[in-house]
């Protein structure tokens, strides 16, 4: 059933056997999942059915270093949402972010998993083959294309053959026609089901602590009405993103000072995204011309390609994972008559003729300590501390950049694909924006030194304390987070299942 806070007691208390705090696509797969295999769950979100911007005000953060992109009402890349959200990282709503998320879907590639010896704190402690079974199981349910199948088409084959010649490598993800919004996937159910339970308007503002301070006993959550509600659980499961993961464990500092999971000082830490890069343009050569049709964006659902430079030679430069996204740009009349007098032949796809790329680069960021989220000195509307993020990077963020470009020029004009043209912007840091893909907040390791999480997601340092989101990820190379986390969720899911018994029953009790 879902019910809102306002709906119950001043003071209510609830005990399942799983607690999952936040509906995105890690909570909802992850509550549903457990439901589905007989376990009483209660799911916590603190946004409700409909946008409240007094809610999403709850993710307002102070920016120290780099800040994100801006709201802006006329951001050309945002256009399918309402003005008020075009911009915006992470959605307070049940839902979360996927109310907002364009629905593009991609594995991890092997080498992410294994660490790289020239990018410091590079890999995981996990492999690409512990996730695989769950990227497939999930695509099939899901239903989404078979990405496998797609990586050995023929004519991507062929084109993948010509690009290794030139040092370029290709991918394919999948992107869906009316992108998963979990609100809307997993609404229905939730609202049939009895033994899951989601409560709505309610923000968890702490964990509470047995007095080994190894097992979290209860959540307290809070509405912006006054409401207080108390949700106890044998298991706790944090889906709340990789910020408010990271805010929520060191806001839960009364009976450890440093917050939850934070013996070794790395909640907060290692935060990296995706800066992104959308304004420069692609002449198309003979290469992209050929396979102009791989490289459609409509009609979806589809898959699409990106490209990068092998892994030879980021090994050999010690350079970073930067992909390049190429958009069809249609010709307009103008267009079509500057390119006969340049005497330009066509580039068409299956949509018209295309008169250029946009070229969207995207970047890796090294995982550094020092680029970090941290509580603040500033409150937000529930008393709470609000973030400060220090959002940076290092030289060889900057440096594998910078040769990544010019490697990229060069081959891309060897191979055929074609020429770039970035004008009087060319991505540089400065002029980069976030890609809203929050990571590595309590990173995964197998050793507490090291990282916030051990390899099945629990905290280090409890017994029943788990996290299912991004803020795991100890390095995100490749664009496109959010089929890992959905793996990631499944992963725990079946790991779940197997520790926790059924045995509680769904209680309430309160005024
Ligand atoms: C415009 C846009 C486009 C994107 N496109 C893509 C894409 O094409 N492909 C891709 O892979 N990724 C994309 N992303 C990123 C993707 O949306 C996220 O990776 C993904 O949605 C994260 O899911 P999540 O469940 O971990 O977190 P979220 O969806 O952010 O869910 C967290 C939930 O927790 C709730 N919550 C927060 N704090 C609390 C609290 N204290 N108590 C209770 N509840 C709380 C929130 O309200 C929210 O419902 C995009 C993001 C944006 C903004």
């Amino acid at each position: 059933m879902i019910t809102d806070i306002l709906e119950m007691g001043e003071q209510t208390k609830l005990r399942g056997q799983i607690v999952v705090l936040g509906s995105g696509i890690a909570g909802a797969e992850l509550a549903t999942h457990l439901a589905r295999h007989g376990r009483e769950v209660i799911l916590v979100e603190s946004g409700r059915e409909q946008f409240d911007p007094s809610i999403q005000a709850l993710n307002d953060v102070i920016f120290l270093g780099k800040r994100h992109r801006e709201l802006d009402p006329d951001a050309y890349y945002h256009r399918y949402l309402p003005p008020e959200l075009r911009g915006v990282s992470r959605v307070r709503q049940f839902g979360g972010t996927s109310n907002v998320w364009t629905g593009k879907w991609k594995y991890l590639q092997p080498i992410d998993f294994d660490g790289r010896p020239w990018v410091a704190n590079s890999g995981w402690p996990i492999s690409f083959t512990d996730l695989l079974e769950h990227y497939r199981s999930a695509a099939k349910d899901y239903g989404f294309g078979d990405l496998e199948a797609e990586a050995v088409r023929p004519e991507i084959m062929e084109l993948r053959a010509k690009l290794a010649a030139g040092g370029l490598k290709m991918s394919s993800f999948y992107w869906e026609k009316t992108p998963t919004r979990t609100a809307i996937r997993f609404g229905d159910e939730m609202r049939r089901s009895k033994n899951l339970h989601v409560v709505l308007g309610a923000t968890a503002t702490e964990l509470r602590l047995d007095d080994s301070c190894q097992r979290v006993t209860a959540v307290a959550c809070r509405s912006l009405e006054g409401r207080e509600l108390i949700v106890e659980g044998d298991v706790v499961v944090i889906a709340t993103g990789a910020f408010e993961a990271a805010r929520l464990l060191l806001a839960s500092n009364r009976q450890l000072p440093h917050g939850i999971g934070n013996a070794s000082d790395l909640v907060g830490r290692f935060y990296t995204d995706h800066p992104k890069h959308h304004t420069g343009t692609l002449q198309p050569g003979p290469l992209t011309r050929q396979y102009a049709r791989e490289l459609q964006y409509a009609p979806k659902p589809r898959f699409c390609i990106c490209f990068a430079l092998d892994d030879a030679t980021q090994q050999q430069h010690k350079l970073l994972e930067h992909v390049l996204y190429l958009k069809p740009i249609y010709e307009k009349p103008k267009d079509r008559v500057w390119r006969i007098l340049r005497f330009r032949p066509t580039c068409r796809d299956g949509n018209g003729r295309v008169a250029a790329y946009r070229v969207k680069f995207v970047t890796e960021q090294a995982p550094h300590k020092s680029s970090r989220i941290k509580l603040g000195t500033e409150y937000d509307a529930l008393g709470q501390r609000k973030l400060e993020v220090d959002w940076c990077f290092t030289d060889q963020d900057r440096d594998s950049m910078a040769k990544t470009l010019q490697l990229l020029t060069q081959r891309f004009a060897e191979v055929g694909l074609g020429t770039f043209d970035f004008g009087n912007d060319p991505p540089s840091l400065e002029n980069m924006t976030d890609a809203a893909h929050q990571m590595g907040t309590t990173r995964m390791a197998s050793r507490a030194e090291e990282g916030v999480v051990d390899t099945n997601c629990r905290v280090f340092g409890t017994e029943n304390l788990y996290i299912a989101s991004s803020a795991v990820f100890p390095t995100g190379p490749s664009y496109s987070p959010t089929f890992t986390i959905l793996a990631l969720a499944r992963r725990l899911g079946e790991h779940l299942l197997q520790t926790a018994p059924k045995s509680t029953e769904l209680h309430v009790s309160g005024t």
